[in-house]
């Protein structure tokens, strides 16, 4: 059976990722979404809230599970014994900072292969960027994730207001 990492920072999962991951999942017997532990970048939610809204947000889909993983994304798959590592690619921009990424992952671990699925067209503008920066300034996303993530966003934005300013750093706004 051929196993696949999909792995992610996912701060929160959207349906942008929700499409990769799915269509991914019937490319492969089994697909492991993985969040990663500490990303370089700031992040709005920890690993266990990411890995809650995740399982969650595939809760029905049966060979797809969800694991928080940190070090090397390389290392994980060879951990799993996987066979492929699986990337969503929205424009130009990703394309490059995916090439780069696939290439040093394919020195890292030659056994792997790095497989990228083109973006759902009603997604292409959609980042967990977008997505925080939408729902901290109290618009409509509805369209972008699931409810249970909608709401997390709600409450987590909702409590900074309460006491007047953000208590999360808008620098976690940002990837
Ligand atoms: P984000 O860019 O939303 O912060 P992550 O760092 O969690 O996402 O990215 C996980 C993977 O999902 C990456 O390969 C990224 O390119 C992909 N991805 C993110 N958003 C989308 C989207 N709207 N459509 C397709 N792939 C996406």
């Amino acid at each position: 059976m051929t196993l696949a990492v999909y792995p992610g920072t996912f701060d929160p999962v959207h349906y942008g990722h929700i499409d990769i991951a799915k269509r991914a999942a019937t490319l492969f017997g089994e697909l492991v979404v993985a969040v990663y532990d500490r990303p370089s970048k700031q992040i709005l939610f920890s690993t266990d809230e990411r890995v809650a809204m995740c399982r969650e947000a595939f809760a029905g889909c049966p060979n797809l599970r969800v694991a928080a993983y940190r070090g090397l994304t390389v290392d994980f798959a060879l951990q799993v014994e996987a066979q492929a590592i699986v990337r969503g690619l929205r424009a130009l921009s990703d394309f490059e900072f995916e090439f780069h990424m696939a290439l040093m992952n394919k020195k890292l671990a030659p056994t792997l292969e790095f497989v990228c699925l083109m973006t759902g067209l009603e997604y292409a503008y959609l980042s967990a960027t977008t997505l925080k920066e939408v729902a901290f300034l109290g618009g409509d996303i509805c369209s972008l994730a699931p409810s249970h993530v909608q709401e997390a966003l709600r409450s987590r934005f909702a409590a900074a207001d309460d006491i007047g300013e953000p208590v999360v750093p808008l620098s976690a706004l940002r990837d």
